[in-house]
């Protein structure tokens, strides 16, 4: 079974993200950059069904500028086999990252796309579905634990009111929630090892993907600044300010 496993280079997550002054995005240059947070639970979560002997072999692809690749030998460090880096410098919106990776998918033969459930930067949450769509694959999304049944995979997924057990025909996608398992740090031979396992280059062009974009950003702002709080005498006074001030009692 070939697992694919699909991560984005985005803010890493300790990092205030700054507004450009000109109020067109969020300023990336000079700050750590990390891989997306569930993509490193997919990532450890294919590299266990390697481990398992479940998975014959593990592909990590990256869409994004040259500096994908780090993102991509952080992969291959935690234990994945090789890595595909489609190098754009577009910030590509979900359709089209989904049309690439089902280029890429169908290219390596993949039998299952383990990502994750959503890029913590954008947030959309919307590549593990369109992607399913277009390959016609099911989707097991917000995957808590995933398990090999015969032929299909069993997916529990974690929903409103707790948890929902589902099947899937192969091949399949999973997306990856926070619970799924606990990602591995990379140990430094295994980081030396990464540097001389295989990165395919290729472009969006390679794959005959329109990348247009159909969204545009017209501001980014920052959240509004939480003002400073107040004591109150007493149970009385607060009850007072709720009720008077604060208008919601
Ligand atoms: P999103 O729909 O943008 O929230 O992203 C959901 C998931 O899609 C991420 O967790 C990744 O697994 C995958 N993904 C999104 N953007 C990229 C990208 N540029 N390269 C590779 N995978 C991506």
């Amino acid at each position: 079974m070939k697992v694919l496993v699909p991560v984005k280079r985005v803010l890493d997550y300790n990092v205030k993200a700054r507004v450009k002054p000109d109020q067109s995005g969020v300023d990336l240059s000079n700050v750590k950059m990390s891989m997306n947070p569930f993509d490193e639970i997919a990532v450890e979560e294919a590299v266990r069904l390697q481990e398992a002997g479940t998975a014959t072999e593990t592909i990590v692809v990256s869409i994004g500028p040259a500096k994908a690749q780090e993102t991509i030998r952080t992969g291959l460090a935690m234990g994945m086999d090789r890595g595909v880096h489609v190098q754009t410098d577009e910030d590509l919106e979900p359709l089209a990252i989904a049309k690439i990776l089902k280029a890429v998918a169908e290219a390596e033969g993949a039998d299952l796309i383990v990502m994750g459930k959503q890029a913590i930067d954008n947030d959309y949450g919307a590549t593990g579905g369109m992607l399913a769509a277009l390959l016609g694959w099911p989707i097991g999304s917000a995957a808590n634990s995933i398990a090999l049944d015969g032929g299909a995979l069993s997916v529990v997924k974690e929903v409103d009111g707790g948890l929902q057990t589902v099947k899937l025909q192969m091949p399949a996608l999973v997306t990856a929630d926070l619970r799924l398992n606990e990602p591995r740090y990379a140990s430094l031979p295994n980081i030396m090892k990464a540097k001389r396992k295989p990165i395919d280059a290729k472009t969006p062009a390679d794959f005959g993907v329109d990348t247009t974009p159909r969204l545009k950003t017209l501001k980014v702002t920052e959240p509004a600044a939480r003002e400073a709080g107040i004591k109150v005498e007493d149970a009385a006074a607060l009850v007072d300010k709720l009720k008077n001030e604060a208008g919601v009692i």
